[in-house]
């Protein structure tokens, strides 16, 4: 028999011997393995550090000399942290981060030893990396991938290694990761939103995206966890009862912190601490075993790297803990999921946030601007925007009965629909002093204090508004945000493009003041977003019609929702904002659609593996067991032996019924599976898989867990939802 359980179940769990010392005031620590600015100042001279500062603000080039100075103090102060190596740290199409470590350690040619790191290290690698995904990118071009250097995300030490974040690229430039194009986004939003932005205020010269996201995550036992080849290969479970509590009774949600989880949180926090990444918040979820952690917010490119090497460090300090750490977003049937919310808005280099209100009308109209821009690029592009979040095991919450849907709608509250109510009945053309005055004083004006009791939020609508900032609520928990991040300040940039032309034309041809202008603009884009605008439940029947009717996509598996990536649209999009080319594009799609596939597949693998070698044998033995004992009954009793056996007769019976048809459904699943696999064409066999293996699952999981109801408990070798979702 297999008693890994029950030694998991016996084994004592793993307490830190000794939990990081938490020091009182976290900003002394803050930052201390990160090569920032106060570092740079120290290592740096005068000119290298002002070249790197116009790196980082303007994007401008450093020379080869510069770059050498900026190596050499880095190792400088790596060195004294006690940093061995370093690494091009990337973010390839896997969706997780890469390094390859070399040693700083090198050899003169007369033999002696020394340690060096130069500037054509820091700035360029060539990592043989030819096994990661490119979509074709790499068989049609130059096999070689490049790692550069990313200058406005500072290095940083990870355990005894020097991190360089790092751009991956092919040798003709295109991306072979998410950093480069989110970088272009972002450079494409500062644009188009810095020209808008000097409307109102002639001293911006720059606007940067913000990101806050939200992490959400499980806790599982370790030793538990590894009975689970499930868990252990998919990251969730394939099959498993529910257990009899689970969430009813809403006792988890901002309840008391399990203890090995708060332990957890501490350690996490304090290495969150050194290296930058400033979490604040910390709380339980709905379900058992389920947690979050937020930061406070950061320019996007650089929260985009603290929330791929957090996930990192999570599956680190989890393991010192003997704790798995579940990124899934569905992780357990029958209790929430995990999601990623992304606070997304924009701010200028002069310390504005230009989806907040202020106050002066001339900073509510900017925010009216921007607001009402936002509304406009997301209805235009709300396909594209799903598409961003798509992904095997995220197609379990979007689209599946989990929040929030499938569909892409905005929450604007109650009080902000009046006022764009009211604008939109603004005259066309020139505007009287009297419409001015009014719009001033009773429409624009009043923007701050409606604001302020905008407190009707809106738990199932997938972007809202919540007072200073939009928040995207269905990226997944394991995804990297750079893909919604990119998306969405692509098409922001382009939608702030198209206004400022409409409003330079308006005050060109027909002679308007700039505020008339703009009321013209925002009052036509009012009219035309209408159908994104939706306050009521997002998981209802009633909204699945409406939308429909409203045509917007609803798009609930991952091979539908990439389907627009290559839209004419979108590649127009993409390539006049100078984001992707079409063969970057082309070569992303397919890859999501392969990993898809990939996913789907290894998942039904599982299955079949959990099935025979786990499932069957154990139903097997405790059928053994009735029989020996309804045998043992026939010998005493004779023939009585069927009357007073007829439980264990009735057991047998429905044992045997739920294994004939898991074996079946296996059989055919498997089958499906070879049929998938036989089709050449990446979006036909992504479908395949989607509709006709991925629907054998739940009917393979249903007779399983039937059989798991029914078999003695110490037969049963995977360990059970009431012991994974119970931290010891
Ligand atoms: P909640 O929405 O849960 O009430 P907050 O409003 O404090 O909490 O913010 C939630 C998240 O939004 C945090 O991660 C926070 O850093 C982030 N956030 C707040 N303001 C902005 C902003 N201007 N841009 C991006 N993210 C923001
Ligand atoms: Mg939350």
């Amino acid at each position: 028999m297999n008693q890994q359980r029950m030694q998991a179940l016996a084994q004592k769990p793993t307490t830190a011997k000794e939990t990081t010392q938490d020091p009182a005031a976290r900003s002394e620590v803050f930052g201390k393995s990160v090569f920032n600015e106060d570092r740079m100042l120290r290592f740096l001279t005068e000119d290298a550090f002002k070249s790197v500062k116009a790196a980082i603000s303007a994007g401008t080039k450093i020379d080869r000399k510069i770059a050498d100075q900026v190596a050499e103090a880095m190792k400088a102060w790596a060195m004294t942290m006690g940093a061995t190596h370093y690494t091009h740290w990337f973010q390839p199409l896997t969706g997780s981060t890469a390094e390859k470590h070399d040693a700083f350690f090198d050899l003169l040619p007369d033999g002696r030893a020394i340690e060096k790191f130069g500037g054509s290290q820091l700035v360029q690698q060539e990592p043989d990396a030819s096994s990661f995904p490119s979509g074709g990118i790499r068989n049609t071009f130059e096999a070689r991938g490049y790692t550069a250097w990313d200058p406005t995300s500072p290095a940083f030490i990870y355990g005894k290694t020097l991190c360089i974040p790092t751009v991956f690229v092919s040798y003709t430039g295109e991306a072979l990761d998410n950093k480069a194009p989110l970088l272009r986004a972002l450079h494409a939003v500062d644009e188009a939103a810095t020209a808008v932005a000097r409307y109102f205020d002639k001293n911006v010269n720059k606007v940067i995206a913000t990101l806050g996201w939200e992490q959400e995550y499980f806790l599982v036992d370790k030793a538990l966890a590894r009975t689970r080849p499930d868990l252990v290969l998919a990251g969730r479970t394939l099959l498993g009862q529910a257990a009899a509590k689970g969430q009813q009774l809403d006792d988890h949600y901002f309840g008391v912190i399990p203890h090995r989880a708060f332990q957890f949180m501490k350690d996490l926090e304090h290495e969150c601490m050194l290296l930058g990444i400033p979490v604040k918040t910390r709380h339980n979820e709905v379900a058992p075993n389920q947690f979050e952690l937020a930061p406070v917010f950061e320019e996007a490119n650089l929260a985009v790297d603290h929330n791929q090497l957090l996930m990192d460090i999570m599956d680190k300090v989890g393991g010192r803990l003997g704790l798995m750490v579940l990124f899934h977003e569905k992780p357990f049937s029958g209790i929430n999921g995990s999601g990623k919310h992304n606070n997304w808005s924009l701010s200028t280099d002069t310390g504005t946030n230009l989806l907040s209100p202020g106050s002066t009308p001339m900073k509510n109209l900017q925010f009216l601007t921007f607001f009402i821009n936002t509304l406009k690029a997301v209805d235009t592009y709300e396909e594209l925007l799903r598409s961003s979040i798509a992904s095997a095991s995220n197609d379990h919450r979007l689209g599946a009965n989990e929040a929030p849907p499938a569909i892409i709608s905005i929450f604007v509250g109650k009080q902000l629909a009046g006022v764009l109510d009211e604008l939109e009945g603004v005259s066309k053309g020139k505007l009287s002093p009297e419409e001015k005055t009014e719009l001033k004083l009773n429409v624009v004006g009043k923007i701050p204090e409606i604001l302020m009791d905008n407190t009707d939020r809106n738990r199932t609508s997938p972007f809202a508004f919540t007072g200073n900032k939009f928040e995207m609520r269905g990226v997944g928990s394991k995804t990297n945000c750079a893909k919604p991040m990119t998306v969405l300040n692509t098409i922001m940039a382009r939608q702030l493009k198209e206004f400022k032309s409409e409003v330079d034309a308006l005050i060109e041809k027909k002679k308007l003041r700039k505020d008339e202008a703009i009321f013209n603009v925002l009052r036509e884009y009012i009219k035309a977003s209408k159908r994104i605008r939706f306050d009521g439940d997002g998981y209802s029947d009633a909204w699945q019609k409406e939308a429909a009717r409203r045509k917007l996509s609803n798009n609930t598996n991952t091979p539908a929702a990439l389907k627009v990536l290559t839209a004419p649209d979108t590649l127009e999009l993409f390539g006049s904002m100078g984001v992707m080319t079409e063969t970057e594009i082309r070569a992303r799609k397919e890859v999501e659609l392969e990993t898809y596939c990939l996913n789907v597949q290894i998942e039904g693998r599982v299955i079949g593996e959990l099935v025979y070698n786990y499932v069957i044998p154990a139903v097997v033995g405790y059928q053994n067991q009735l029989l020996q004992n309804l045998s043992g009954l026939k010998e005493v009793f004779g023939t009585g032996h069927k009357k007073m056996g007829a439980a264990q007769l009735s057991i047998l019976e429905n044992l045997s019924f739920h294994l004939q048809e898991l074996k079946v459904k296996i059989d055919a699943m498997t089958e499906a599976r070879k049929n998938a696999n036989a089709i050449g064409e990446v979006g036909e066999r992504a479908r395949t898989y989607c509709e006709s293996v991925l629907p054998f699952f739940e009917e393979i999981r249903y007779h399983s867990d039937r059989l798991e109801r029914l078999v003695g408990d110490d037969y049963w070798p995977l360990a059970k939802y009431r012991e994974l979702l119970n931290l010891k």
